[in-house]
This record gives structure tokens, C-alpha cells and sequence, in this order.
């Protein structure tokens, strides 16, 4: 263990962490195993993973299936390149699928490993659609604050985080960002997209891209009128709308894809995570018919845009397996039921305890807020450090959760396997309890609550 902890510290720069905590406390867990909705570290403690790793272990942990499809298609082709025309079956059969499950518009797919890949290939798909039909100009994404569409440079630029651009520098021109819906309503965002569309210049504007939920901003259930809005705008100034499903996708929020939650079809959805529940490094782009049309009509000479992995053998064969696993165990259904029972559960809690603000979920999808006055949502100090206090204390009784406290917000997101049943929610649900109890608790002996 102490061997591991140190060639840790020394050879492993982890993403997304704290370098210096790292070096000061080495890794937080090293995980052994596995197992349904559970996760043991190498000293036998076990945990509820309650965020499905990172949004993405639907079908959960330790599925046999899927090694075993995996080891199938390994022994028959593991890959082959998919540029040049060259193709393979899983590949094939795979968009079939997704455009099968898609909303009705959208059959055409372009593979990729990952989100962040997925939504870069977005970006350069959308402006090479404009320029292909004469109009280069027509180059600029508009995305939401808070939003969140991963780590590559369009990504990164469309995410609407601004710590994420100041990492390495800046975010790259091209890019703007309207409000979030989340606290001012649908009509304040719209009204904020269409000044954005204004003072960028309409016939500069290529594209609006947005998460269904905002995932990593703080699972931010935007209004059940907003999408239908944004399409209506979209329309109006004739620019596509993508939808970046990377979380939403593949059951996550009770239905397929998220978007359908709001009744829109959009003209491209990214896709990752949930399509191979985290069991290989697989995305991708689904685009319109329209799209489509175009590309095939007027894409001229070799499409300069592809990844070595793009349409990989074994991740198609893995994505397919895990499809089935979705729709065999009803999973999306399941991810319906079980999202009102963590709802309830949530309100419960509420009902309990004086420091919770907003509680929601869609699907399997949900977050819990922490305030200091749930009458009037005045938020707590960032000093108090409440979400902190609140991951550690789920962890000390064996939950793995994920907390968000940008721009103030104390907010911990949940996003368990969608196989978890009632009896395992109402576990979850009883050490969220415990957890806030304590924390409430604390706070109010250092007279804070
Ligand atoms: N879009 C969204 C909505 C995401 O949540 C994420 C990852 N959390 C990404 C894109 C980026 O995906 P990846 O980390 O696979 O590149």
C-alpha cells in the first residue's frame, strides 16, 4: 500500500486534482474492485458510487458481459482503422443503433473516445457545414454559463467555467457565453442568448450548444418550457442547436437521451460516457438528416477530421453489448422510478434539516443544495467549506459522491448506477441523512447555522 501511494505521488499526475493535495496526502483511494452500484478499495472498505464514477457507469460495475464481448471482439478484430472508407461490422451496426434510439432526425453518426473529442468534432462539423454552403463566417458557438463540455480547446471554450479557460490561458475567440437559466428562468436566458446572437452579429453565429442538465455546474435542471424556447430562437436566426448529451445520453435521466424530457429535436448531439458505461473510451457526433444532406452534397474531397479510434472494433462491440444490457433490464425505466424515489428521499431530508435548499432530479440524475437560509437561498461562506464537510462526511460512511461549489453554491450531485433498486436508495438516502445531520450539526456548534 505505502509502495503504491508513493510511486503515486511520483510518476501518476492525476486529471482534474489538486496537485499539491495529492502530494501532501497521496491518492484519496485506490480502488480494487468493482461490483454492482459498489466500489471496494485495496483494504476491503466498500462504497456506494453514487456518481457512477464519473456520470458514466450506467449498467454498473463488474459486468461480465461485457468482458466477455469484449474478449470476443478482441479475438476476431480488436481494431482497424475506419478512415478512408475502410469499416467494420460493430461500427456499422452501432450507428444503426444510435440512430435507431436518436430522435427521428438525427441517423448519422461520427465516432469518437470521448466527450471532449465528441464536442471538438461538433464544433469543426458545424463550422465546415457553414463553410461548405458559403459561409465561413458563420464560425461562432454560443454556450450557457455553468455549462460544462469538457477539456479539449473548443471544449474548453464552450464550457462556461472560467477557471477551465484560465488554466493554460485563455478561452480560443469564436466563443461566447449567454446565462444559464438556472436561478434567472427561460425568459431571462433566451432574452441573454439573443443579446449574445446581437453583439456577436447574427450572420457570424454558427451554432448554440447546451447540456440538457447541466452536469458538472451542479446537475441545473433548466425550466420544462426552456428547450422548447431555444429551439424557437435557433429557428429564428437559423443556427443549428446542439445538444450535448455526454451525460444526459443512454438513460441517464429516465429517458434515452435528455433532450426528450423537453420534447426538442436538435440538429447534433454529442454522445459518450453512458454509451459504454465507462467499459471502453468511446463518443460520438449524431447529426440531422439536413446535416447530412449537406455534408454529402457538398463536402468536397477528404473530410480532414478524424481520430485513430474513431469507430474502434471492441468499443463498438462493448457499446453495443451495453446497449442491449439497457434495454434487456430496462434500465432507462428503471432510472425513471428510481429517480423519484431519490427525489422523495431527498425531500425528506429537507423536511429535516435546516440547511437545504433546493433538492431535484431527473432520472437517475439529482442534486441536493446547502444553504445557510433555506427561506430567503442565502448561500453559506465559501470558508465554511459546507460541501467539503459534506463529501467527507458521505465518504466516512461509505458513499462516493461529487460536490460542486462553484460561483458560491454548495451543491453535491448524485448519479448512481441506473441498477440501483429502492433498497439501495433508501441506504443511500439514510447516509445522505446522517451526513447532513452531522455536518448541520458542526456547524451550528462553531455557531455558524
Ligand atoms: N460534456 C459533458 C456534458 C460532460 O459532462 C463531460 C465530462 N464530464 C464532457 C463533455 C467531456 O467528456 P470527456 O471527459 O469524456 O472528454
Amino acid at each position: 500500500m505505502k509502495e503504491l501511494i508513493e510511486l503515486d505521488k511520483k510518476h501518476f499526475i492525476h486529471p482534474t486534482t489538486s496537485i499539491m493535495e495529492q502530494q501532501e496526502k497521496g491518492p484519496k483511494l485506490i480502488v480494487e474492485k468493482g461490483d454492482g452500484i459498489y466500489l471496494t478499495d485495496k483494504e476491503g472498505n466498500a462504497f456506494i458510487d453514487a456518481m457512477s464514477s464519473l456520470w458514466n457507469v450506467n449498467i454498473g460495475h463488474g459486468r461480465k458481459e461485457i468482458a466477455e464481448a469484449a474478449k470476443e471482439q478482441m479475438e476476431q478484430l480488436a481494431f482497424n482503422s475506419t478512415f478512408s472508407t475502410f469499416s467494420n461490422e460493430p461500427a456499422i451496426r452501432l450507428a444503426k443503433k444510435i440512430a435507431d434510439l436518436a430522435p427521428p432526425s438525427l441517423n448519422a453518426v461520427f465516432f469518437t473516445s470521448g466527450g471532449s473529442e465528441s464536442n471538438d468534432s461538433a464544433i469543426k462539423l458545424i463550422r465546415h457545414y457553414w463553410k461548405i454552403q458559403g459561409q465561413p463566417e458563420r464560425n461562432k458557438i454560443i454556450s450557457l454559463s455553468r455549462g460544462y463540455h469538457g477539456v479539449t480547446a473548443g471544449a474548453t471554450s464552450a464550457t462556461g467555467i472560467p477557471q477551465f479557460w484560465d488554466m493554460a490561458g485563455h478561452m480560443l475567440t469564436g466563443f461566447a457565453h449567454a446565462k444559464t437559466p438556472y436561478e434567472i428562468g427561460t425568459t431571462a436566458s433566451i432574452q441573454s442568448i439573443r443579446e449574445v446572437i446581437e453583439a456577436e452579429g447574427p450572420e457570424t453565429v454558427a451554432a448554440f450548444m447546451a447540456e440538457p442538465v447541466q452536469g458538472a455546474g451542479g446537475v441545473l435542471i433548466p425550466p420544462s418550457d426552456y428547450f422548447k424556447e431555444v429551439r424557437k430562437l435557433c429557428d429564428e436566426y437559423g443556427i443549428l442547436f446542439m445538444a450535448d448529451e455526454v451525460i444526459t445520453g443512454f438513460g441517464r435521466t429516465g429517458t434515452m437521451f435528455g433532450i426528450e424530457n423537453w420534447a426538442v429535436e436538435p440538429d447534433l448531439m454529442s454522445f459518450a460516457k453512458g454509451v459504454t458505461s465507462g467499459y471502453f473510451p468511446l463518443g460520438g457526433v449524431i447529426v440531422s438528416d439536413q446535416i447530412h444532406e449537406v455534408l454529402k452534397e457538398k463536402s468536397q474531397g477528404v473530410l480532414f477530421h478524424g481520430f485513430t479510434y474513431s469507430g474502434h472494433a471492441t468499443g463498438a462491440a462493448v457499446a453495443l453489448k451495453n446497449i442491449e444490457i439497457l434495454e434487456n433490464e430496462g434500465l432507462v425505466e428503471n432510472s425513471r422510478l428510481m429517480g423519484e424515489e431519490l427525489l422523495k428521499g431527498l425531500q425528506s431530508i429537507k423536511e429535516e434539516s435546516v440547511i437545504v435548499g433546493d433538492v431535484r432530479t431527473v432520472g437517475l440524475l439529482g442534486a441536493i443544495e446547502f444553504v445557510q437560509d433555506p427561506a430567503t437561498n442565502t448561500r453559506f461562506s465559501p470558508d465554511l467549506k459546507v460541501t467539503s464537510r459534506m463529501i467527507e462526511a458521505l465518504h466516512e460512511r461509505g458513499v462516493i459522491c461529487r460536490g460542486v461549489t462553484y460561483d458560491g453554491t454548495d451543491i453535491v450531485c448524485f448519479s448512481p448506477p441506473l441498477i440501483i433498486n429502492k433498497e439501495q436508495i433508501d441506504t443511500l438516502i439514510e447516509r445522505l441523512r446522517q451526513s447532513v445531520l452531522a455536518v448541520q450539526q458542526e456547524l451550528e456548534s462553531q455557531s455558524v447555522k
